[in-house]
């Protein structure tokens, strides 16, 4: 069986155990000394490690792969004059599909109506966090210790840097050359380290997920039906349809090929719930199997995990228009046109790690003149949801790494067609692809 198949089998089985425990646990007369085996051994004991171990894993490789990528990818541009044209398209994408992905939830959210027929009635609590002021969100893009970028894994701080370094190599002559191969080098072994945690995702995404939905329970999705499906129909008509006709139209290609090379990242954003835990495999995905040259992709995809998050404000869109209804408060035309801006900019301000989409909701809510603590009424389906929607935030950075790189001639069709490799075609050393 493919490593993909094999992903998707432990998701699905994990899915599985965890709702069984899930039940076992909370129903079942259960013997004591059985549940604690269940509750103490395996879900808090083996579940718990694996899945945290896994996940440090990740993380461990986002920093050393986002600077050797990139430094790779802007020294190997050498004229710097293609790197506008690659910057503004790229944030012109990230936010042109922010601003459909969220028009296009609050379309639906008012044509669905998820929030009217529900009641108020437990009075709801909430306490928002205040955002930084904008001058120091500008500020602090400039890293002034790159070390400490790093050690804080600030994501622009690093792009920045490496910009920086990768100019510096493409202008400096015969010492950038000996120093840009070995970043080269460095990519290609970064990148096997990320093909070698692959081949061990199965136990890590089984791990995550049985310990997941064996401690969350799924009675909240009944309570808030409504609103839960209006935000999974949106994701999933924003990834397949409006992420589909772009691709087909501005990089002109299937985007079926793109669907079927994606789904390993889809497992992992799924699981993970976290864009940037998810980066290393986005990253890897991209450059080898769609076939952006790293001058593209080392730039779009961090920044892309870092900015770019369309499933987050599409759940952003539909909450604002659920809470609205539910509090009995009408959304004027200029209110839904704040609510587009700022969630366009709350999704930039996100930050690429689980649930942090219902903090930055605030925002969004009080832009709109709604009330905050309207947040505590979908808390209960939000890690779900978040699931889905880091999903959708990392399919959005593929689709636009590849129409950029396609556009800019960085990008080679002979690997975005090439079929998925099964487990025969190892790799010379044994790794097996994806
Ligand atoms: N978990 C999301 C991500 O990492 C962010 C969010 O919406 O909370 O992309």
């Amino acid at each position: 069986m493919s490593l993909t198949n094999r992903i998707l089998l432990a998701m699905v089985a994990g899915i599985l155990l965890g709702s069984l425990l899930n039940v076992l646990l909370h129903g079942a007369d259960l013997p004591v000394g059985l549940r604690a085996f269940l509750d103490e051994t395996l879900i808090g004991g083996l579940f718990d490690v694996v899945g945290r171990i896994f996940i440090a894993s990740l993380k461990l490789l986002v920093v050393p792969l986002v600077l050797v990528s990139l430094i790779c990818g802007a020294s190997s541009l050498g004229d710097s004059a293609r790197m506008g044209p690659i910057a503004g398209k790229t944030m012109g994408l990230y936010l042109a599909t922010t601003a459909i992905a969220v028009t296009v939830a609050l379309l639906f959210a008012l044509v669905v109506g998820p929030g009217s027929h529900m009641e108020l009635t437990t009075a709801a609590s909430y306490v928002a966090t205040a955002p930084p002021p904008l001058t120091d969100v500008l500020v602090d893009i400039f890293p002034s210790n790159p070390v400490k970028a790093m050690a804080d894994g600030n994501m622009l701080q690093i792009i920045v840097f490496a910009l920086l370094v990768g100019y510096a190599i493409a202008h400096a002559g015969e010492p950038g050359r000996r120093i840009g191969s070995f970043f080269r080098d460095m990519e290609a072994v970064v990148m096997k380290m990320v093909e070698v945690l692959m081949a061990l995702a199965p136990y890590g995404v089984f791990a995550l997920l049985a310990k997941l939905f064996s401690t969350m329970g799924l009675g909240a999705i009944i309570d808030l039906a409504g609103y839960f499906f209006t935000v999974l129909a949106v994701l999933l008509f924003h990834a397949f349809v409006v992420y589909g006709l772009l691709f087909r139209s501005l990089a002109r290609l299937s985007p079926w090929i793109l669907f079927s090379k994606c789904r390993p990242v889809w497992a992992f954003a799924f699981s993970t719930a976290s864009s940037g835990a998810t980066l290393p495999v986005t990253l890897n995905t991209v450059e080898r199997r769609l076939g952006v040259h790293n001058s593209v992709a080392g730039f779009t995809i961090p920044l892309g995990a870092t900015i770019n998050m369309d499933g987050t404000a599409i759940m952003q869109g539909v909450a604002t228009v659920f809470i609205a209804q539910v509090y009995g408060v009408d959304l004027t035309a200029t209110a839904l046109l704040t609510v587009i801006l700022t969630a366009t900019l709350a999704s930039v301000g996100t930050a690429a790690v689980p649930g942090v989409g219902l903090i930055t909701l605030a925002l969004v809510l009080e832009q709109a003149g709604l009330p905050v603590e309207g947040i505590a009424l979908i808390i209960g389906v939000d890690r779900l949801l978040d699931m889905v929607r880091t999903a959708v935030n990392v399919t959005g950075d593929m689709v636009v790494s590849v129409i950029v790189a396609r556009s800019e001639r960085q990008f080679d069709e002979a690997v975005f067609l090439a079929g998925d490799k099964g487990p025969a075609e190892l790799l010379e050393d044994g790794t097996p692809t994806l």
